[in-house]
Order: C-alpha cells, then sequence, then structure tokens
C-alpha cells in the first residue's frame, strides 16, 4: 500500500525532500499553497511506486494525513487531475485515484518533478543562471534586427507583474535552441515554485522592478552587438541578483 511508503520525518521536510508526509501528530495545518502540496504528492507518488489505478485515499484522509485542510487538499487534487494524474471517483469504494492519462509522460514528469524536489534552492538558481546564460549567448549569435526589437518591446512590457516571465520567454525564443527553452521552464518552474513558498512564509525574495528593468536592458545590449560572452555574463548575474535572497 502506498501508505506505507510515507516517511514520517520531520527532519527530511527541512532538508527539502518532498517525498516526507505528515507527522502523525496534527499540531497546526500545514500554510501549503494548493500548488506545493499537488507538487509534494506528485513527488510521494513517484517515490512510493504507486502503479496506475492505485486507489491513494480519500480526500478527507488525504487532508488528515498531510496536515492540511480540506480546502487546500481539494485544489491540489482538483490541479493534479487536471494534469492527468489523479481521478476522483464517487460512490462505494470511491476516492482518489492515481490514473495517470498517458502513462510514460508523467511517469516522465513525476520523475524531473521528483530530482527537482531533492536540489537545494541554490543549487536550482545557479542552474538557471546557467541556462540562461546560454540561452543570452545563443540570442547574441543568431539574433537579427526583429529578434533584437521583440526583446526590446519585452523588456518594456506595461505589465509589470508579466514582464520577467515575457522578457525571458522571448529571449529564449530568439536563441533558437528548443532543448534549452524546455529545461528553462523546467528551473524557473521550480525556482518560481519555492520563491512562491518564501513569499507566503513572509520571507522577502528578491526581484526589485527597477533592477529587473534596467538589467533586461543591459542584456539586449549585450544580444544586439552580437556579444555572446557579455550577453551571457549579463544575463547570468541577472538571475542571481534577482533571485538571491
Ligand atoms: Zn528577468
Amino acid at each position: 500500500m502506498i501508505a506505507n511508503g510515507i516517511k514520517n520525518n520531520e527532519e527530511s521536510l527541512a532538508d527539502g525532500h518532498l517525498s516526507s508526509a505528515p507527522t502523525g501528530a496534527r499540531v497546526e495545518l500545514r500554510l501549503w499553497s494548493p500548488r506545493e502540496l499537488a507538487q509534494r504528492l506528485v513527488a510521494w507518488l513517484e517515490e512510493s511506486g504507486a502503479k496506475p489505478g492505485d486507489r491513494i485515499g480519500d480526500r478527507a484522509g488525504l487532508a488528515d494525513l498531510w496536515g492540511v485542510s480540506a480546502s487546500t487538499m481539494r485544489e491540489a487534487v482538483r490541479i493534479l487531475e487536471a494534469a492527468g494524474i489523479l481521478e476522483q471517483k464517487v460512490g462505494a469504494g470511491g476516492g482518489v485515484f492515481f490514473q495517470p492519462r498517458e502513462a510514460d509522460a508523467i511517469a516522465g514528469v513525476l520523475l524531473w518533478s521528483a530530482a527537482l524536489g531533492r536540489i537545494g534552492d541554490a543549487a536550482l538558481v545557479r542552474a538557471l543562471a546557467e541556462i540562461e546564460g546560454l540561452i543570452a549567448a545563443h540570442a547574441a549569435l543568431r539574433a537579427g534586427p526583429e529578434d533584437v526589437r521583440r526583446c526590446e518591446r519585452a523588456a518594456r512590457s506595461d505589465d509589470a507583474s508579466q514582464r520577467d516571465s515575457l522578457f525571458h520567454e522571448v529571449l529564449t525564443e530568439c536563441a533558437g535552441n528548443e532543448m534549452l527553452g524546455i529545461l528553462r521552464r523546467a528551473l524557473a518552474e521550480a525556482v518560481g515554485g519555492r520563491a512562491g513558498e518564501a513569499r507566503a512564509a513572509g520571507r522577502s525574495v528578491g526581484g526589485n522592478l527597477d533592477h529587473v528593468a534596467y538589467s533586461h536592458a543591459y542584456i539586449v545590449d549585450a544580444v544586439r552587438t552580437g556579444d555572446a560572452a557579455e550577453a551571457s555574463r549579463r544575463a547570468r548575474r541577472h538571475i542571481e541578483v534577482v533571485l538571491e535572497t
């Protein structure tokens, strides 16, 4: 049974291992966002060796087990249902089932997610900085005038909340390397999740908006001149500064 695979260990939680589920004695509800809980559930499914079709419990029992509110568990299960990983069945014998729609694809996602979950924040940021550096270097080598104009527009976008991700997506398109784009998205997603947690825990995260706008324009300058080494250096520095806490 899957429940036997749960590790009852607070220490490994502090280490950032996502496999830990719940301690027995509930003191207070965990303040995870539904998305954070969903990521932990995925890592747990992967590590517990769940097979397609396994019943993993009922929602109320799962909320209890994980020490989260009923609404957080409901939302997390909904996210994983939408992602084609879990399925809910009502009636006798109902509950929440591990029901990957596309077993191979999901297995890949599970492995990625669990692997990223084990990596510490600093290592994750360094990896993202390296990938962004490669992307900026590729963009500097191959971006034409129209690509440079698109990067400039993205760097100046009016929508401050979207500006950062928009800029990096456009820069990635200009780099024209699909694999770098996939790696960037996976790492940015993992880093973004951690940043969300830090905010929820009341810690501030970097990302001064003036700095972001200035530093994007600075990267575009290097891309425009075709200086790959400089574009790479600026992009790596940008990620380190923005994500350092
Ligand atoms: Zn940025």
